[in-house]
């Protein structure tokens, strides 16, 4: 019978008569399914084509997103959006795809698993003179750059652990600091940068979408009495920091088709208030495309929420935005890139870009080079 392997979906059936891949989304929390996917299949007959159907798309938490989503496949190792058009109809999401040596891999978006993570330290970070690599005892790593003695931006990626396109971001962020540029030099003298690139370490693991496995959403969970493990450890790193100049937090948006930065500034001075507005300025961006605005206040989000998905959120939740605003009375940013606009590549240009625009508020002397 088919080969199959995944960590997101299950195989309900191959029908050769239609030439038809079944699969089923596993469960994550309250009868939502995991909403991303990757899996590959060996089919027990050639054949030119098939189609892949996720029969319970309906079921996970982005399902409004379907009918627009364009996945990924695999070929030769690369990654590339599939050419034809997705169909979603009556919960069942349906794509076609070409078959070579009667093997498919596909996936909602390229991934990015701790492996990868791992590798990428390995690859950028061996050696260099700049970069300090620390695991801690949850097995969570930071990575310092910089300045030690400069005020600090913090940047932590995949609080929601299948938003894989939020590492290809923080990817093209580090490529552009540790470039061979004045422009590089000129931030890591200004700046330390302490890098969290794997926060909800338990998600990534169990290879759910949006929680850890004990149904958290980590990214609600910034003022619960007793802190979820992975939220602790960011909270720590942050504790520990003199003065944070700036919290970049990295996702990946589902639905949408905008990137974008909702931003928060905590209680500070004139002077750190007007570099803040001067850097929210200076994001936006026409390619890649990237707006930015404020986040909603709480009472509006739980209006909107309300509104859109006829549910309750829960009052208590806060988000690493709000929460590291205003504890550390600083500027906030959360990263929204869209997975229908960018590829991979094109996730690591905005990330370079987001590094770039750090430049308008890098206050040391350049250094003669
Ligand atoms: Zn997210």
């Amino acid at each position: 019978m088919t080969e199959f392997v995944s960590d997101t979906s299950e195989l309900a059936a191959f029908d050769p008569a239609t030439r038809t891949l079944s699969v089923r989304q596993r469960p994550e929390r309250d009868g939502l399914a995991v909403h991303s996917f990757e899996f590959s299949a060996r089919l027990p007959e050639s054949v030119d084509e098939v189609t892949v159907c996720i029969e319970n798309a309906g079921a996970t938490q982005y399902s409004g997103a379907w009918a627009h989503h364009v996945p990924y496949q695999c070929t030769d190792g690369e990654w590339a959006p599939i050419a034809g058009r997705p169909r979603y109809d009556q919960g069942r999401y349906s794509f076609s795809v070409p078959v070579r040596d009667r093997r498919v891999h596909v996936a909602w978006y390229p991934p990015y698993s701790l492996d990868d993570v791992e590798e990428f330290i390995e690859r950028t970070f061996g050696g260099h003179p700049y970069a300090s690599v620390d695991r801690g005892e949850g097995g969570h790593l930071t990575i310092g750059l910089g300045n030690v003695r400069a005020p600090a931006i913090v940047v932590v990626a995949r609080q929601h652990p299948g938003e894989s396109i939020g590492s290809f971001v923080l990817e093209g962020m580090v490529g552009r600091l540790l470039a061979d540029t004045h422009e590089a030099r000129r931030l890591l003298e200004s700046f330390r940068f302490v890098v969290v690139p794997a926060v909800n370490l338990d998600g990534m693991q169990s290879h759910l979408h949006r929680h850890d496995s004990h149904g958290r959403d980590i990214n609600r969970s910034w003022a619960l009495r007793v802190d979820p493990t992975d939220v602790a450890v960011v909270k720590a790193v942050i504790d520990k920091l003199p003065d944070v100049f700036a919290f970049v937090d990295v996702h990946g948006d589902e639905v949408s088709r905008v990137n974008f930065v909702n931003y928060a500034i905590g209680k500070t001075s004139k002077d750190r208030r007007l570099q803040y507005e001067r850097l929210v300025q200076s994001l936006v961006s026409q390619d890649p495309q990237l707006l930015v605005w404020k986040s909603l206040s709480f009472p509006k989000r739980f209006a909107k929420a309300l509104i859109r998905q006829h549910k309750l959120i829960r009052p208590g939740a806060k988000t690493a935005n709000a929460f590291v605003a205003g504890r550390h009375h600083t500027l906030a940013l959360t990263v929204e890139p869209s997975v229908h606009l960018l590829t991979p590549e094109r996730a690591r240009a905005l990330g370079a870009w987001i590094a770039s625009s750090l430049s308008t508020v890098a206050t040391s002397v350049e250094t003669a080079s």
